[in-house]
């Protein structure tokens, strides 16, 4: 018999299971407790449970965890990257970013991505699969082990389209901001997509208060659908439609990713158009000094056209921000880190 991912299970799943074993409900809360609250790693570590229990958990049940194969500190500021390795054999990133409003960790969501963005490392070896709630939350649970702190907000930035395993999401967000977990609310956390439409209506009919971002880098078709894939199944309007309704709905303010990318899309015109596309949105937008990916062949803008298309935004009346680039959140969120083995400074 396989065990179950217990992780993976809300508060009612578990109860049941024990239920059906003859465990009395305050068991429940007590192993949920140890496993969402506690973020402990075995059963062994539940010290109130005895035993005999503890053997029937291990033969039933597996507590997934994130194994640290690699981790590195930045040299300029607190920010942690780890790679974990799976049981499978596969690989996983993750960021620790420490602000001064606490500590955000970056997600990933798969292992891969099947979305093909042009300048993006996290597809280069394809899609590989699904990541289960438990190995979402195993990234959180196992970095707050190592570092010893709680994690305050997440973003859901790292590998993968999140979107993509919409459902696994969903539950991810479910345990994460269970007030029996970690409890962290869904006002800190942010969601990233590339921009599959359907999804984003799904997500509004989910009615959650987390952050919307969009990675929309373009403003327009022509240039959009040589950069991004989906963009070919949803183009920019039906996407900033669909960005429309979920701010006026919601009345959270979307933000929009805007890679730069040498002569790809960063010059003045597309800047102006941008601006009037995004009109009557209510958004924020946030440039990103593209990474350069070896495999990928693009360039960054230099800082004088970034700041120039911060500009010309800002001129037509929206707010933008331009993102550091120090604490190389993005060259590890996105498949980079995974890639590149960690050339930088190992603790
Ligand atoms: N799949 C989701 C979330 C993960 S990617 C998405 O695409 O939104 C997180 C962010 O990093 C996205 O905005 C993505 O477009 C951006 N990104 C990917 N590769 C990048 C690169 N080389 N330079 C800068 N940003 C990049
Ligand atoms: Fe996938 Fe996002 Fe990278 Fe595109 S940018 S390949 S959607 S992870």
């Amino acid at each position: 018999m396989e065990k179950k991912d217990i992780v993976s299970m809300n508060f009612e799943e578990l109860s049941s299971e024990f239920k059906e074993m003859g465990l009395p409900k305050f068991r429940a809360t007590q192993v949920y407790d140890w496993l969402h609250k506690k973020c402990v790693a075995s059963f062994e570590e539940m010290t109130n449970i005895s035993k005999d229990l503890i053997a029937k958990l291990n033969d039933n049940f597996v507590i997934f965890t994130c194994a640290i194969e690699k981790k590195l500190v930045s040299r300029y500021d607190n920010t942690v990257k780890y790679l974990y390795s799976l049981p499978d054999g596969e690989y996983l990133e993750c960021v620790v970013m420490d602000y001064k409003y606490g500590h955000t960790i970056c997600v990933s969501t798969q292992v891969g991505c099947k979305m093909g963005c042009a300048f993006c490392a996290s597809g280069i070896g394809g899609f590989k699969r699904q990541l289960a709630p438990s190995e979402i939350l195993g990234q959180i649970y196992a970095a707050q082990r190592d570092l010893g702190l709680r994690i305050s907000r997440i973003v859901l930035m790292g590998m993968g389209e999140p979107l993509d395993n919409f459902d696994n999401v969903m539950r991810f967000l479910e345990l994460v901001s269970d007030e029996k977990g970690l409890n962290i609310g869904m006002r800190h956390i942010s969601l990233s997509t590339s921009g599959i439409v359907p999804r984003i209506y799904d997500l509004l009919d989910r009615d959650l208060q987390l952050t919307l971002s969009v990675s929309l880098h373009a403003p327009n078709d022509e240039i959009r659908s040589k950069i991004m894939p989906v963009n070919k199944s949803w183009n920019v309007d039906e996407l900033l439609r669909a960005c429309k309704t979920y701010g006026d709905k919601t009345s959270r303010r979307i933000s929009f990713e805007y890679a730069m990318m040498k002569g790809v899309n960063d010059t003045p015109e597309c800047a102006r158009e941008l601006g009037v596309k995004l009109k009557g949105i209510l958004c924020h937008i946030n440039l990103i000094p593209a990474n350069e990916v070896p495999e990928k062949g693009h360039e960054r803008s230099s800082d004088n056209d970034i700041q120039n298309f911060k500009k010309i935004l800002e001129r037509a009346g929206h707010t933008v921000t331009i993102r550091r680039t120090l604490g190389s959140d993005i060259n590890a969120s996105c498949g980079q880190l995974r890639r590149e083995k960690m050339k930088e400074d190992i603790e």
